[in-house]
């Protein structure tokens, strides 16, 4: 199973981090051993002071796909999640700044929080879907995928023309604004609509 993550797929995140806008959807990758297990609290590593929540929208691919067309892409998912695309903020931004590729800083193991999945049509239109993050019970992250500048259809035709596509793969869609470093004794939920879909302990 492999991860696949989309970058600056939010105007407003975009600016927050002072980005240039794309031309064409971000991709990076995340390995499998990323995934922090279910139940599992989070531990901030000893390599970043900076640690940051990016909270995303995801889709579960059930079948092998490649060069798949967008009318045909929502044939290839079922489920959607939400999750956190933790980030060690310090440490990309140095290898950002060398030209060097993010990996360390998003790859490391628990860097990648895949809450429960729901079958798609308990959402209604994905391409108005609510979400957000709360941490502490304060709301820190709101974003709608209608505000994306890729919508989810658009993302699994192009990441296939690259990346063959396959069952269980897991496509992370991108952080509207509002990351920020998170504490050890943090809490984090994730609602898509008013369904709770994750909830972890920072640690
Ligand atoms: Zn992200």
């Amino acid at each position: 199973m492999k991860i696949i993550c989309i970058g600056r797929n939010y105007t407003e995140h975009i600016e927050e981090l002072e980005n240039e806008k794309p031309s064409s959807p971000v991709i990076f990758m995340k390995p499998d051993s990323a995934v922090l297990p279910k139940q599992q609290d989070f531990y901030i590593p000893e390599f970043s002071k900076d640690v940051h929540h990016e909270v995303e929208v995801l889709v579960k691919i059930k079948k092998v796909g490649k060069h798949i067309n967008e009318r045909f892409a929502h044939k290839y998912y079922d489920e959607v999640s939400l999750g956190i695309d933790f980030t060690a903020r310090d440490l990309q931004s140095q290898l950002k700044a060398k030209g060097l590729p993010w990996e360390k800083a998003k790859g490391f193991d628990g860097a990648a929080v895949i809450g429960k999945w729901h079958p798609k049509e308990e959402f209604g239109d994905l391409d108005n879907l609510d979400f957000r993050l709360l941490r502490n019970g304060d709301p820190v992250q709101h974003g709608n995928t209608s505000l994306m500048l890729w919508k989810i259809d658009e993302l699994i035709a192009y990441v296939s023309t690259f990346f063959t596509l396959k069952k269980g793969d897991v496509i992370f869609t991108g952080t509207p604004a509002g990351v920020g470093r998170v504490q050890a004794e943090d809490r984090l939920t994730g609602y898509i609509q008013e369904k709770q879909i994750f909830d972890i302990n920072i640690k």
